[in-house]
């Protein structure tokens, strides 16, 4: 797709296509990292009801503040937040877009450290923002030094970064969370839309929040929450970025409809969570086998694996696809990545790629040499 010459779309624009995961009608789809298990009938039962309630009264605007959903997230949460220091919008991508169009924008800079989510570099092209890079380390760890050099020459108005990191599925620890905090000049976002799928011993970005008031730690019902349809993203922050968020946001920008299933579905959030456990118990697993098979893995804190390296990871991504599967061809040159699913998923994945192997003329030629 390219943009038509007579169309007068801003000149900076007219490179880019639409954001695009492939979405392809195929019986296996673990490419996005959605919780493959949907909400029980008692849930969809109270999520119907809730909505035949909202249904008499669309004729009027929702509530602006989305407060009972927000005072329904702080508690979520924990930690002690009240609705004052949540936000919710369309998805977290919406609330990061807000959070640039309201601490970024023109004459302003954003950094990240690559590999990172791809999403980053659009809000920050669509709000006009200078956009500036780091690396990870070699195996994708997060360094710190490197971080805090990139900080000091460039001093970012906003810093994003992603624990765990989609696609490498890393978590930061608190202490490299605190050095970047006491070292950006601006606002700090940690981006934490895989929180839930965390080891046990991983601390969350929530914990220092009281400490450094320019941090945002951004959440979403999306992964985890096994509420993607649904598009409900959020954060918690000084309720000072908070109101700063309210002067950017549309009017409405929360449809009653958005409010009142998103509500719903936290009330049962015991039961929309009840399967994260499993799901991690299918990530390790899935690296384990992985790992016998020959590849090199990435450790992962959230529900999918980054696994190659490959020659040629789209022959493989494509033989892969053939088989009904459709994973990832996202992140680093030779690199694949797949979203945990259920069991009998990841038996159809795993037979995917077993087949796929022996079509290429040889393993040799699809794995790369190790150096
Ligand atoms: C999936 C994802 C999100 C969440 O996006 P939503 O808009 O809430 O669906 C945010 N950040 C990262 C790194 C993600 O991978």
């Amino acid at each position: 797709m390219t943009v038509p010459e007579w169309l007068p779309i801003r000149d900076d624009l007219r490179p880019y296509e639409p954001y695009g995961a492939p979405q392809l009608d195929v019986p296996v789809q673990l490419n996005v990292n959605e919780n493959p298990y949907g909400p029980s009938k008692a849930t969809a039962d109270d999520i119907a009801e809730s909505l035949r309630v909202v249904a008499t009264d669309l004729n009027r605007y929702p509530d602006r503040e989305a407060w009972a959903l927000r005072t329904a997230l702080a508690s979520y949460l924990g930690h002690g937040l009240g609705p004052e220091a949540v936000w919710a919008a369309n998805g977290s991508n919406e609330v990061m877009q807000q959070i640039l169009q309201a601490f970024g924008g023109p004459g302003r800079t954003a950094a990240s450290f690559t590999p990172t989510y791809s999403m980053y570099p659009e809000y920050a092209r669509n709000t006009h923002t200078r956009w500036v890079t780091g690396r990870r380390a070699e195996d994708f760890t997060f360094d710190v030094d490197a971080a805090l050099a990139l900080i000091a020459a460039e001093q970012p108005d906003v810093v994003l970064l992603a624990s765990p990191n989609n696609p490498t599925g890393e978590s930061l620890t608190l202490d490299a969370v605190r050095a970047i905090c006491e070292a950006a000049p601006g606002i700090v976002v940690l981006d934490e839309a895989y929180a839930e799928f965390r080891r046990p011993d991983t601390p969350t970005a929530l914990s220092v929040l009281g400490d450094y008031p320019r941090l945002i730690v951004t959440r979403t019902m999306s992964k985890a929450f096994a509420f993607a349809g649904g598009r409900l993203g959020y954060l918690a922050a000084d309720p000072a970025i908070v109101d700063a968020l309210r002067i950017v946001r549309l009017p409405y920008h929360l449809s009653a409809v958005t409010q009142t299933v998103a509500l719903a579905a936290l009330r049962h959030a015991d039961e929309m969570l009840a399967r994260v456990a499993d799901l991690r118990e299918t990530r390790d697993e899935t690296a384990r086998w992985l790992h016998e098979q020959g590849f090199d893995v990435v450790d992962s804190d959230a529900n999918f694996v980054l696994f190659g390296t490959f020659e040629d990871r789209h022959a493989v991504w494509q033989g892969i696809l053939d088989h009904g599967v459709l994973i990832r061809e996202t992140g680093p040159d030779g690199w694949l990545r797949v979203s945990v699913g259920t069991p009998e998923e990841m038996a159809a994945f795993r037979d995917a790629l077993v087949a796929t192997l022996e079509t290429l003329p040889t393993r040799q030629a699809a794995t790369q040499e190790k150096a």
